[in-house]
């Protein structure tokens, strides 16, 4: 079939063309999206963000600002002493606020724009369960998550218009991620932001086990009626507190350096 020929020549050409692999992991990564409009559309996003709500700078703020920045500085220790794997040559703008909303969660936009919800502070508890968090939401952005996201939709919107034309499916059927705060992460991604983020934990001098604690904390929560939204983008059963497990004993992270 014609059509089925194209496409697949198409999507096998945007493979070659764009498959980078993710940093630390080593998966291949389809990333078809340029990394500074992404960038700076986040920043925008972000402002927006800041702009209709409430900023908080009390102590609990202060507390983000520094547990962020010590993430940060160890994202940056990491990609000195690994420079190959470095994928980006973009400066990080990075900001670390904590916002007043009751929702359970926090977010790291590309390019390092950061957001804590007072909702969350209740499960972190602590400056450690709060490195948990801000780590592992840094590293869906190192590994540069969203720009795969934007990348699949892409193809997905490209095929869609194929087959718009050949066949008259409206282009809506294909969904587009603009929006570049809470976004589902595939598990892949979940595993790899939980690993990437152990890692960023132990060079800034956390305690990386703390993320079994804070887990398990978030797994009786989720057991009531009021389950935290945290939990619908971050399935939490004994798989994700498995594969931690399992990764804080493997060479590769022992042999990680501060
Ligand atoms: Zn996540």
């Amino acid at each position: 079939m014609k059509l089925k020929k194209l496409l697949s020549i198409i999507f096998i050409s945007l493979l070659v063309i764009s498959c980078s692999s993710a940093p630390i992991s080593g998966r291949k990564q389809l990333l078809l999206v340029d990394e500074a409009p992404l960038i700076q559309q986040s920043y925008t996003q972000y402002r927006q963000v800041l702009n209709q709500s409430v900023v908080l700078n009390n102590n609990d703020a202060k507390t983000v600002k520094k547990v962020g920045n010590n993430i940060a500085k160890a994202v940056e220790r990491y990609f000195q002493l690994h420079p190959e794997e470095r994928r980006s040559n973009i400066k990080y703008a990075w900001e670390f606020n904590l916002l007043k909303d009751k929702t359970p969660n926090a977010w790291c936009m590309p390019g390092g724009k950061v957001a804590v919800y007072t909702g969350i502070l209740p499960y972190t508890q602590n400056e450690q369960g709060l490195a948990v968090v801000m780590s592992h939401e840094i590293a869906h952005a190192i590994a540069q998550h969203s720009r795969e996201q934007q990348s699949q939709s892409m193809i997905q919107n490209g095929v869609g218009a194929l087959l718009g034309v050949a066949f008259g499916v409206p282009q809506e059927l294909y969904g587009s991620a603009s929006n570049l705060i809470m976004l589902n992460y595939s598990r892949t991604q979940e595993t790899e932001a939980d690993e990437l983020g152990l890692i960023f934990m132990k060079i800034a001098g956390y305690n990386p086990n703390y993320a079994l604690t804070f887990w398990q904390r978030m797994a009786k929560a989720s057991g009531g009626n009021q389950s935290p939204e945290f939990l619908s983008t971050h399935p939490n059963d004994q798989t994700r507190i498995n594969n931690i497990k399992r990764f804080l004993q493997s060479e590769k992270f022992k042999n990680i350096s501060k």
